[in-house]
């Protein structure tokens, strides 16, 4: 589904990604890990499309997204993202924020649009809060809306950054449980997080980023239980 190629970004003389390979293949979680600074939301942002390259090629489904021809919007119709906070729009009704950029960006019917949402909103248990404004909504609630709002366009891969950290302790556990049944649906993920436990869980692979690149990539048991590098160990006796 997904092919990253060498990829490079450089903020202010600072090598953030360096000649980076990811690819992600149909139906794949992948969890990426690693430090504060190490990359991962700038990863996410330039598969996006959120950031210019400095270097280097996206694939999605075979097709050159990086290629300057390439309208931004089309590829973001492709690709979800979700972020770890302040997702929604305050002054629109949980509607109207899954439904915006489906009416204004890519000229979908209202009613369509409207339909589909609150089809996807009945299924995370959320049908009766489809008029109400965020501040209405706890803040599990308001991430599983901002999924759902990934979820629109029917993309062929959602990116997850972090979307469990800005949340309450009691709030994580419903998010997750939507991740996990997205990935029994068969969606293809890719989520940074500093959650091990669920990254064990839910990923089939793990990559660890450091310096720029992945430095270490496999199973969770492997690169959690027994990392060959010694950064991924460093790392991981950090954090536990
Ligand atoms: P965290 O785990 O804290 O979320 P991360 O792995 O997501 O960290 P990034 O947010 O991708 O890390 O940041 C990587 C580096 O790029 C950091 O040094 C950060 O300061 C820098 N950076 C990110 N965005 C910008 C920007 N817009 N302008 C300048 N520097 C940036
Ligand atoms: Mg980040």
């Amino acid at each position: 589904v997904l092919s990253c190629r060498a990829l490079r970004k450089v903020f202010g003389g600072h090598v953030v990604l360096d000649d980076l390979d990811l690819d992600v293949a149909e139906h794949e979680v992948v969890a990426l890990i690693g430090a504060s600074g190490s990359g991962k939301s700038t990863l996410l942002r330039c598969v996006n499309l959120l950031e210019d390259l400095d270097d280097g090629t996206i694939h999605l489904d075979g097709e050159h997204i990086t290629d300057p021809r390439v309208s931004p919007d089309l590829v973001r119709r492709r690709i979800g993202i979700v972020f770890q906070a302040y997702n929604l729009f305050p002054h629109l009704s949980v509607l109207d924020n899954i439904t915006l950029a489906p009416r204004r960006v890519y000229r979908r019917d209202r009613a369509e649009a409207e339909f589909q949402a609150r089809e996807l909103l009945a299924r995370v248990g959320l049908a009766e809060k489809a008029g109400d404004y965020p501040d209405r909504l706890s803040g599990g609630q308001q991430q599983r809306v901002a999924i759902v709002r990934a979820l629109v366009n029917a993309p062929r891969l959602i990116l997850l950054d972090e979307v469990t950290s800005a949340l309450d302790p009691e709030l994580v556990g419903e998010v997750l449980t939507m991740i996990r049944d997205l990935k029994a649906d068969g969606m293809t993920m890719v989520l940074a997080t500093h959650e091990m436990g669920f990254a064990r869980e839910v990923a089939d692979r793990i990559c660890f980023l450091d310096g720029g690149r992945v430095i270490e990539e496999g199973p969770p048991e492997q690169v959690l239980g027994e990392p060959t590098q010694p950064r991924t160990r460093q790392f991981l006796r950090r954090i536990i």
